[in-house]
C-alpha cells in the first residue's frame, strides 16, 4: 500500500501548512499549549479554552477551511475525507482546536444533511458550522445506554398547537451546560415495539422546563450532565425525519459518533509522551524505550487504519473499510496505552495532581481513557457489534425485539 501523498494532496497540505503556520503557534506538548486546556479544572482557564475554540472554528470558516469533506450547498469545500485527513495530521503539530464545536459537527452535521428538512439546514448547518452555536446530544438515560432503544423519556403531540410536549430525564450530556440546542430522542408511541415509535427532535435548550445539572467527575470537571425535561414543548417543525421513524436518525448520528471519537484530533499524541519522557529522563531505559515504540505504533496504526477506510469510502469499495467498532476499540487501547505510559513516565509523582508535572494534565487524562472506554458505545457493545456484523457470529438473544415496548420489562 502506498501512504504517500498524491501530488493533488502534497499540493494541499503544503497550503494547510501555510494556512497553520500564520494563524497558529506550534504545539509544544507541555502545558504551554492552550490546547489542551479542555481538561482544566480552573474555570476561568477553561472559559477562555471555549472561547478560544470558538475563534478558531471561526477563523476556519472565515478562511475557507472548515467543513472540509461538507457538500458545497452546506457551506464546506466538498473535498475528500483524505483532505480532511491531511488536515488533521498537520493541525495536530499547532496549538489550536475547536474542542467540543467537531464533536457536535460530526454528530449534528451528517444528520441533518441527510434528514433534516430544507428550512433546518438552512437554519442551523452555517451556525454549527462556524461555532457560532453549541449542540449536546441528548440520547442517554439512567435506564438506557447501551440498549438505547429502551429509552422512556416520553414526547406526547399537543392536538391544540402540533407543539411536542417531552417529559422524561437524559443523563452523560457531554457539553449541556454550554449548548444552545440538543438532538434529542423520545418516545412517541409506546405501544410499538421499542426500535419503532421513537422521534427525533432538535431542542432550543433555553426552552422553559430544561433544566442542566452538572455531573462532577473524579477530575474534578463537569464533562457531562443530567438533563431534566419537564413539559418541554417542542414546535412540530423540530421533527427530523418522520415522526416514529426516529430510531432511522439516530443511527445516523450513531455511526458518526463512532468515527468521531477514533478520528478527532487527540489532546494527546504520541510527541506529547515522548517530551515528557525527555523531560522525565526516560529516553535511556529500555523498557520504557519499547514502550514509547508501542505508542509510536499505535499512532501509525489508527492512521493507517483510517486511511484505509477512508480510502475504501472515496473510491467506494466499501468492503475494504475497517469497522467502525473496530477503530473505536482500537482507538480506546491506544489511548490507555499511552496515557498509562506518562503516568509511569512520571513516577512517584503521578501519585500527585496539580503538583505534579503539567499541573495535573497527565491525571487528567489518565482518568479520562475509561470515560472515553464507555462514552460512544462500550468496548464490550463494540465487541459485540463486531461479532454480530463484521464476523457473522449469531445475534445476542433479544427477547424484547417484537414486544410492544409498553409491555417489555424495564428496572
Ligand atoms: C465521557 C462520556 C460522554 C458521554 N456523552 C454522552 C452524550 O453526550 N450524550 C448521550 O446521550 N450519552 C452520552 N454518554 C453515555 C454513553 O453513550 C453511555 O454511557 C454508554 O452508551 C453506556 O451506557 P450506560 O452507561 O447506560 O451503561 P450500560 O448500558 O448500563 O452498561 C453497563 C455495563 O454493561 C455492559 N453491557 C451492556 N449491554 C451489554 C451487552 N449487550 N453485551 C455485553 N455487555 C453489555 C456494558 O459494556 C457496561 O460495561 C457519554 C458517556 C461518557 C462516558
Amino acid at each position: 500500500m502506498d501512504f504517500e501523498d498524491t501530488p493533488e494532496l502534497a499540493t494541499f497540505r503544503a497550503e494547510v501548512v501555510a494556512f497553520l503556520d500564520e494563524h497558529a503557534g506550534p504545539k509544544h506538548g507541555d502545558d504551554r499549549d492552550w490546547s489542551r486546556n479542555g481538561a482544566a479544572t480552573d474555570p476561568v482557564v477553561a472559559e477562555d479554552y471555549r472561547r478560544r475554540c470558538r475563534e478558531w472554528q471561526q477563523l476556519l470558516t472565515d478562511h475557507g477551511w472548515a467543513g472540509l469533506t461538507w457538500p458545497e450547498r452546506f457551506g464546506g469545500r466538498g473535498l475528500s475525507p483524505a483532505h480532511q485527513m491531511v488536515f488533521n495530521q498537520e493541525l495536530g503539530r499547532y496549538d489550536a482546536t475547536a474542542g467540543f464545536i467537531t464533536a457536535a459537527q460530526a454528530l449534528v452535521g451528517p444528520t441533518l444533511m441527510q434528514h433534516g428538512t430544507p428550512d433546518q439546514q438552512e437554519r442551523y448547518l452555517h451556525p454549527l458550522l462556524r461555532g457560532d452555536e453549541w449542540w449536546c446530544q441528548l440520547f442517554s438515560e439512567p435506564g438506557a445506554g447501551s440498549d438505547l432503544a429502551a429509552l422512556a423519556t416520553r414526547a406526547e403531540q399537543d392536538p391544540a398547537t402540533g407543539e411536542w410536549v417531552v417529559n422524561g430525564q437524559k443523563v452523560w450530556t457531554s457539553n449541556a451546560q454550554h449548548a444552545d440546542f440538543g438532538i434529542l430522542v423520545a418516545r412517541t408511541d409506546p405501544s410499538a415495539p421499542k426500535h419503532h415509535g421513537l422521534t427525533y427532535f432538535v431542542v432550543d435548550m433555553r426552552t422553559p422546563g430544561i433544566e442542566v445539572r452538572p455531573l462532577v467527575q473524579a477530575q474534578g470537571v463537569a464533562h457531562f450532565n443530567e438533563v431534566f425535561l419537564s413539559d418541554v414543548r417542542i414546535p412540530a417543525e423540530n421533527v427530523v425525519g418522520e415522526v416514529g421513524d426516529g430510531w432511522k436518525v439516530t443511527r445516523t448520528t450513531l455511526r458518526s459518533e463512532s468515527s468521531m471519537i477514533s478520528g478527532a484530533g487527540q489532546a494527546t499524541t504520541f510527541a506529547n509522551v515522548l517530551a515528557l519522557a525527555r523531560r522525565c529522563g526516560g529516553t535511556g531505559d529500555p523498557v520504557l524505550r519499547q514502550r514509547l515504540a508501542r505508542v509510536y505504533t499505535d499512532e501509525l496504526v489508527l492512521r493507517w487504519m483510517g486511511w484505509r477506510t477512508q480510502t475504501a469510502v472515496m473510491t467506494g469499495r466499501y468492503e475494504l473499510a475497517l469497522h467502525g467498532s473496530l477503530l473505536k476499540n482500537f482507538f480506546t487501547g491506544a489511548f490507555a496505552r499511552r496515557v498509562d505510559l506518562a503516568m509511569d513516565l512520571e513516577g512517584a509523582e503521578g501519585m500527585l495532581w496539580h503538583e505534579a508535572e503539567g499541573d495535573g494534565f497527565w491525571q487528567y487524562q489518565f482518568l479520562n481513557q475509561f470515560a472515553s472506554r464507555i462514552g460512544g458505545g462500550t468496548e464490550e457493545v463494540h465487541r459485540n457489534n463486531l461479532g454480530e456484523q463484521a464476523l457473522g457470529l449469531p445475534r445476542e438473544p433479544a427477547v424484547d425485539r417484537d414486544v410492544p415496548w409498553n409491555e417489555t420489562r424495564r428496572s
